[in-house]
């Protein structure tokens, strides 16, 4: 029996039992380098009555029973927007007009497609609704040409459907939040493996939806490339898709469904690979003198087939303010970039591939930090984001932007984002860095940013992104690794696929939603 969904706050994180205020050292910390600009929480205000109408509300109450479908201000609030720092922002300024007119929860896959059907024929927009973690503005429909918002809230949608232990494949719906499917996996002695900073609150079909990256990416993949089967509703029919582990029929389509933000259909079970659970899970820290000898060490390992199951690193800035608790890194006070890795599985293996990667990292100059540094990044690897809250709470504005590029282009990469925003922020600001995932051929570069609210943090914030994403575009790298496209990517996004890239999806969204109703706005540029 699942237990009771916790609900986030539509401009906090998380689980309110879990907030706190900013600790001592950290406010000192701010108060020095930035100073304290309390923020008092204004008073959220009443929603705009919901504009759909009685035949319309008829209509998906019949899809899928009345008491399924909400209208009270209650659960519409909990359904608006994601977990942008500009969508905090908005609804701490007291804006809730992207709030959805009626919330659905559907429960089967026949469910989802009456409700499709019923917008289609209402004229409502439709947003597929997981966990409501998306940090590009992949949860706000355009709502003009349409009679209302619906949010598809698939929080009802949580079973494990299927396990083959002989194929090493699961299928589960696509509401279970991280934790969720990981429990019910683990009473099969398995895992997915698969856990993003937002892995908490985040579901397995949002996953799927963004094609997320999860911080033990090097050990089991990232989450497109953990599923191997998706049933899709859309506007049109339903669509199963993968027959086989691999195959020539033609391009494959799942990756078509895999990033659409619910824009060409609604994921309404996945087949997904599955590890055994890990028997021994040890993470530790690793100096190097300067960013760029980590990241040649990450390449190293990434080229000889030997990455860890996490593996990250942090630029000078972001040790530096590790540094500030000494803690962070076993006591070690000197400047430097630390690195984080980590091994999962059983007790052979952990020990096989941790003895090749130190010989590996010690000979290319790397120190040994000891596990304390890993343990506690393991102990805290979920809990950064209660720290925005309280540093917006503080006056402070933090933010995060991500990208990918090939490994002989890291270098001007790193230094032109950097350099974008660093020349935007105002002063003073912080803008730390660190390499976030590893493949052989590249890695992403995962940027986090603090700077003074001041008088208009939103225009501040919109200027220094759009900056950051010019300088991407320009290096030649991609606008997202694992962020996905939402509304806030999409100019950039046309760049980045072109005109022809452009036409494709256009065609795909005409053809499979010729309603247009599927998250109107969101992705297709
Ligand atoms: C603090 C924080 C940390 C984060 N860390 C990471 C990280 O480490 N790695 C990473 O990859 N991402 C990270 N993210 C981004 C975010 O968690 C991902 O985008 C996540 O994958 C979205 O999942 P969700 O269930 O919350 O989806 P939602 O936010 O509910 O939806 C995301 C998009 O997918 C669509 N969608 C949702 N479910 C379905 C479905 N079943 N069918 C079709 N479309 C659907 C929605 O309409 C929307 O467009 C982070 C976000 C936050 C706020």
């Amino acid at each position: 029996m699942m237990r009771e969904q916790i609900e986030m706050h539509p401009s906090r994180w998380g689980d309110p039992a879990r907030a706190q205020a900013l600790p001592a050292e950290a406010r000192g910390l701010v108060e020095m380098v930035f100073g304290v600009d309390d923020r008092p929480a204004v008073p959220e205000p009443p929603l705009a009555p919901p504009a759909v109408d009685a035949a319309a509300l008829g209509a998906l109450a019949d899809a899928v029973g009345a008491e399924h479908v909400h209208t009270d201000d209650a659960t519409r609030r909990l359904r608006t927007r994601g977990k942008s720092t500009p969508d905090l922002l908005r609804v701490r300024a007291g804006d809730l007009t992207d709030a959805p007119d009626v919330v659905v929860r559907p429960t089967t896959h026949d469910e989802v497609a009456a409700v499709l059907a019923a917008a289609a024929e209402h004229r409502l927009a439709v947003v597929p609704f997981g966990g409501g973690t998306a940090v590009t503005g992949g949860l706000v429909a355009r709502r003009e040409g349409f009679a209302g918002v619906v949010s598809l809230d698939l929080v009802r949608m949580k079973r494990l459907l299927a396990v083959d232990h002989v194929s090493m494949t699961a299928t589960l719906e696509p509401g279970l939040r991280g934790p969720e499917a990981e429990a019910l996996l683990a009473e099969e002695g398995l895992t997915i493996g698969h856990y993003p900073q937002s892995w908490e609150y985040a579901t397995l079909g949002g996953f799927a939806a963004t094609r997320s990256s999860g911080q033990s990416s090097a050990g089991y993949g990232r989450f497109d490339a953990l599923v191997v089967g998706l049933t899709v509703a859309t506007p049109i029919g339903r669509i199963d898709l993968g027959t086989a582990p691999a195959n020539a029929a033609g391009p494959d389509l799942r990756q078509l469904f895999l990033g659409s933000e619910g824009t060409l259909g609604v994921i309404t079970a996945l087949k997904v690979r599955v590890r055994p659970l890990p028997e021994v899970k040890v993470y530790e820290g690793w100096r190097w003198a300067s960013f760029v000898d980590g990241a040649a060490a990450m390449r190293t390992l990434a080229q000889a087939g030997l990455l860890p199951t996490v593996v990250r690193l942090s630029d000078e800035s972001e040790t530096a303010l590790n540094l500030a608790d000494p803690a962070a890194i076993g006591g070690a006070a000197s400047g430097g970039c630390l690195m984080i890795t980590g091994y999962e599985g059983t007790p052979a293996a952990v020990e096989a591939k941790r003895a090749a990667v130190t010989a590996v990292l010690t000979g290319l100059g790397g120190t040994s930090a000891g596990t304390e540094p890993g343990e506690k990044w393991a102990r805290g690897r979920f809990d950064a984001p209660y720290l925005r809250d309280s540093l917006l709470d503080a006056g402070v504005l933090v933010e995060t932007l991500e990208t990918a590029t090939f490994w002989s282009n890291l270098d001007r990469l790193y230094a032109d984002v950097k350099a974008a925003l660093t020349a935007h922020l105002g002063e003073p600001a912080l803008v730390l860095c660190h390499v976030s995932h590893v493949y052989e051929t590249g890695c992403s570069l995962y940027f986090t940013v603090a700077a003074q609210e001041g008088d208009d943090p939103l225009a501040m914030w919109r200027v220094a992104k759009a900056a950051a994403s010019d300088a991407m575009i320009a290096a030649g790298a991609t606008i997202t690794h694992h962020h996905a496209v939402g509304w806030d990517h999409k100019p950039w996004f046309a760049e980045e696929i072109g005109p022809v890239g452009v036409s494709v999806l256009r065609a795909v969204k005409a053809d499979l939603d010729p309603a247009g109703i599927l998250n109107p706005g969101v992705m297709v540029p």
